[in-house]
């Protein structure tokens, strides 16, 4: 039996892995100058981590969460035995801020009085969604979480260095839109609710079941309904940023004035409602403008003033993001396509150029495979990537073999090369070739 990928996961070949590196390269050197210090958390918890720190009434966790049992659990409940206690549920990470705030709490790494804490992570999150481009079940995100601020420039800074982030990538400023709300707080979203309850008890004629039945769960999620009727609905409906208190005013227009003076630009918009319960106040998205389709969401994120109590912390004010690294990929890709289709577009692409091999060792003869076998170590050590035959191939397959792998240069060592301790290097590029030193040969290798 040959067997795939499951559907919804795909193979990182080595572009892919690559780009995949090297965009998280740049966030932990970039989010570094911000005070960002990188965390790993299990891709599994405990099931309630993400039920109460995301709430059960959102789709991610509702439906779209993949459970965990160990098989000796399977068995037990495939037996009736006994019903798996819920601490005994576990569940692979749909997101990663709930870990983080769990370890937070768990590690005490902000005693009151502490300075902000920061973080950055990297990793793989699981989602059982319908497959379509630039969405995945297993899909990989960049994060960081600001722990301790409550203050206004803690906001902007953080949109900011996301800002900075996609600027680093490649991505032309003008292809991004930066999106803002404020979601309010304990004081005035309680009152919000309700009125877009009510709001849609009373279009209910005219919108889906799905935003109906989540009226009195959650009805801020009709914000984000899929049905183009849902929306035009939606569009009409009362806005949060009419009904903030003084404080989240305050605090929201502080954000922008930040923004401002950073030169940062960006759109308000009143029905941007991230998707997770914890958001509190500010709330953001980057989107692309073309080349994604519908999944044109980079990332997003905001505020989570209320989430550190949830795992039992003193009050705890945060704010964080995460982007999707499959989105920046097809945006990159996009800005490549663009420009080989003649294009006038800037940025893109660096982090798809995969390193190549500096020189390809071609040898004569078993003699010849020995030397080239030890130069290769030599080379290597010196911080040269090299590589050589192992197969046995005729000196003109090798030569093939170079090719194929874009190496810059081949050297050739045959019997002259050895006793003279030589090497004829050919500059794959020009097709030139000179008779070298082998003690110079690393000067002439270095790019
Ligand atoms: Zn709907
Ligand atoms: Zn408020």
């Amino acid at each position: 039996m040959a067997f795939k990928a499951p559907p919804g996961t795909y193979d990182l070949l080595p572009e892919q892995a690559y780009a995949f590196n090297s965009i998280r390269q740049i966030a932990f050197d970039l989010f570094e100058r911000y005070g960002y210090q990188p965390i790993e958390t299990p891709t599994f918890e405990h099931l309630e981590v993400f039920t109460h720190g995301i709430g059960d009434a959102t789709d991610v966790v509702g439906k779209e969460m993949y459970l965990a049992l160990s098989q000796r659990g399977l068995s037990a409940v495939l037996a009736g035995d006994v019903p798996p206690r819920t601490s005994e549920m576990l569940a692979l990470r749909p997101e990663q801020t709930a870990g983080v705030a769990r370890a937070l709490v768990q590690h005490n790494l902000l005693p009151p009085g502490a300075a902000t804490v920061k973080f950055v992570y990297a990793g793989a999150m699981f989602r059982h969604e319908r497959p379509q481009k630039g969405r995945y079940r297993e899909f990989r995100q960049i994060g960081a979480e600001c722990l301790g601020a409550a203050e206004p420039s803690a906001d902007a800074e953080v949109i900011v260095m996301l800002m900075r982030f996609f600027s680093a990538l490649g991505i032309p400023r003008e292809r991004m839109r930066l999106l803002l709300n404020s979601m309010g707080d304990d004081v005035c979203r309680p009152a919000y609710r309700a009125q877009v309850r009510d709001y849609i008890l009373a279009h209910a004629d005219v919108l889906c079941a799905d935003c109906v039945r989540r009226a009195d769960t959650n009805p801020l999620r009709a914000f984000d309904c899929k049905s183009e009727s849902c929306q035009a609905v939606m569009a009409d409906a009362p806005r949060i940023t009419d009904v903030l208190c003084a404080d989240c005013r305050g605090h929201y227009d502080a954000v922008l004035a930040y923004l401002d003076a950073a030169g940062i630009a960006y759109e308000e918009d009143p029905r941007l409602v991230r998707g997770l319960d914890y958001y509190t106040r500010t709330v953001f998205e980057v989107q692309a403008i073309q080349g994604l389709g519908a999944q044109n969401a980079l990332g997003g994120g905001g505020r989570y003033d209320r989430l550190i109590e949830v795992f039992g912390g003193k009050p705890t004010p945060g704010l964080g993001f995460a982007v999707g690294f499959e989105r920046i990929l097809l945006a990159l890709q996009a800005l490549e396509e663009e420009k080989a289709a003649g294009g006038e577009c800037e940025g893109g692409g660096a982090v798809f150029a995969l390193p190549r091999v500096r020189i390809f060792l071609a040898t004569v003869d078993d003699q010849a495979r020995q030397a080239a076998f030890e130069l290769a170590l030599d080379l290597r050590d010196a911080g040269i990537p090299v590589e050589m035959d192992h197969q046995g191939r005729s000196l003109k397959s090798q030569f093939r073999l170079a090719d194929k792998i874009q190496a810059a240069f081949v050297g050739i060592l045959g019997p002259d090369e050895l006793a003279d301790k030589t090497i004829r290097l050919r500059d794959m590029a020009t097709r030139e070739e000179a008779l070298v030193a082998l003690e110079n040969l690393v000067e002439r290798l270095v790019p």
